[in-house]
């Protein structure tokens, strides 16, 4: 038996044409469907998960709400979502503002970053470092194999092929799980932080109810505005006629209730599904199967978050009272710990604990994701040393969460696949992707919000 179609549209919304199904309540969907209702057209928003926010959600813990990472809207290159964040922002509880403390765990050592002369002459010793000094004078070649360039190659023209092979080298593979000569230049831009700042201050804006809120907040005013937003509920694929899109089908087969399977009529689709997923749920743009060409493209790593409840006493911050140090020694497993609390210290206020989160990056089929949770906050617990964390310190407990996917790797030739898809998407008239899963690109917030009110005229229009 076939799924029922129901009419998408709420009761709230005018009569007429289907409404534009929006898949996904991250930041790039709920800022698409913001789009949408300023043009006019009906809405819905449907998401698998219980919560909108997507990556960007808050979780409660410990009476704390904690951010995934954590979160901080990091950049200033988009002044008109800056604008946004900070009007969702401040209706929704106001936001706490400080100056990041940035280290790293290098050699074996706890130094600033980027690390200054006199650590870098400390830790690595004269001779690495005159060679450091010599190596960023010397002409650079692209690396052999990687014509059209690589985030090698750009790394090493900025950075020097000493400080690249010492630091990026081994980060790259244990976030991104490749050597930078494998990804593309595009990434040796983001990889630098350009944005955020390799050097200099970068300010840190959190929402003192948690990133989530801000997400919560767009959410009710969509909905004060008529368009809904079905919660539990994931997409698993699409109904199509001729070059059009006209339903989503959601829901869970076999499932009775709310759950039950059924297909959302749609006079148009905006996407922040991955686009790898998208693809397989339309009829002649993709197998089951990626071809081998377009399967590295589209790589994408899981993050392991260990939420560590410590105790009040000695040591609760970590190393130089940073507010994140990322490791780059590759015999650490840990990528990076932060301490949640100095990213909001007026909103832990007199709470006599501290929440560490220690992130970890997993390929999905390797020894870390084969580890428990609770081995895997043993091997964080094990590591709190390197990091600086004093070893008196009294774990109270921990929480792990798994967030599958959720680092797309710009591997060298995604922008060709990227074209590829646009390609093989661009006969659905109706149809558009946003958002950091949707276009495949390492993006933050502001960006989720700039590419979610970038929905094409046809797509306005139910073209
Ligand atoms: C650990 C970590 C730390 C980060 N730190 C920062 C930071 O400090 N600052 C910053 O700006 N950004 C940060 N980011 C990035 C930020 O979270 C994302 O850029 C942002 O959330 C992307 O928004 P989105 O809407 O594109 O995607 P998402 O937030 O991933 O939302 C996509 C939504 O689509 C839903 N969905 C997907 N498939 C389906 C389906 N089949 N059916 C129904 N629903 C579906 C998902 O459930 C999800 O809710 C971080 C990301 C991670 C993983």
């Amino acid at each position: 038996m076939s799924a029922p179609s129901v009419a998408a549209g709420g009761p709230g919304l005018p009569r007429g044409e289907d409404p534009v199904v929006v898949i996904g309540a991250g930041p790039a969907g709920l800022a698409a469907a913001e789009h949408l209702l300023d043009a006019g057209r009906r809405v819905v928003v449907v998401d698998g998960a219980p919560v909108v926010g997507g990556l960007s959600r808050s979780v409660e813990r410990w009476g704390h709400r904690l951010d995934l990472g954590p979160h901080s809207f990091l950049s200033s290159s988009h002044p008109e979502s800056v604008a946004r964040w900070l009007d969702l922002a401040g209706a929704a509880g106001g936001v706490e503002r400080t100056e990041a403390v940035r280290a790293a765990v290098w050699r074996g050592r706890v130094v600033g970053f980027p690390p200054r002369p006199l650590d870098v002459l400390r830790t690595a010793g004269p001779v690495t470092t005159a060679r450091f000094a010599l190596d960023r004078l010397r002409p650079r070649r692209p690396a052999p194999g990687t014509t059209g360039g690589s985030a090698y190659d750009a790394l090493v023209a900025r950075h020097g092929l000493a400080v690249v092979a010492d630091l990026f080298v081994p980060y790259c593979r244990k976030y991104l799980g490749v050597h930078p000569r494998d990804l593309s230049p595009a990434f040796a831009h983001k990889l630098q932080g350009t944005r955020r700042g390799w050097t200099g201050p970068v300010d840190l804006l959190t929402p003192r109810a948690g990133t989530g809120a801000v997400w919560d907040e767009l959410a009710r005013r969509l909905r004060a505005r008529g368009a809904r937003v079905l919660l539990g509920t994931p997409v698993v694929g699409l109904t199509v006629a001729g070059e059009r899109v006209t339903g989503v089908r959601c829901g869970r087969a076999g499932a009775t209730g709310p759950e039950q399977e059924q297909t959302l009529a749609a006079s148009a689709v905006v996407s922040s599904a991955p686009a790898a997923v998208l693809r397989r749920w339309l009829p002649g743009t993709g197998t089951s199967t990626p071809t081998p060409a377009a399967a590295p493209a589209f790589t994408a790593r899981d993050t392991y978050l260990v939420h560590l409840r410590l105790a009040a006493g000695p040591g609760g911050g970590v190393g130089q009272n940073a507010h994140y140090v990322t490791a780059y020694d590759p015999q650490v497993r840990t990528g990076r710990l932060s301490n949640t609390r100095s990213w909001r210290p007026e909103t832990f206020g007199r709470a006599p604990d501290t929440v560490l989160c220690a992130e970890f990056w997993s390929s999905g089929q390797d020894d870390l994701s084969a580890r428990t949770d609770d081995q895997l906050a043993a091997l964080a617990v094990s590591e709190l040393p390197v990091f600086g964390v004093d070893p008196r310190v009294r774990v109270l407990d921990h929480d792990v969460l798994r967030l599958p996917r959720s680092v797309p790797v710009l591997t060298r030739g995604v922008e060709a696949a990227r074209a590829g898809l646009d390609a093989a998407l661009d006969r659905w008239t109706n149809l558009t992707r946003v958002g950091r899963h949707g276009t495949h690109d390492w993006d933050g917030q502001e960006d989720a919000l700039l590419t979610g009110r970038s929905t094409g005229a046809h797509v306005l229009r139910g073209a």
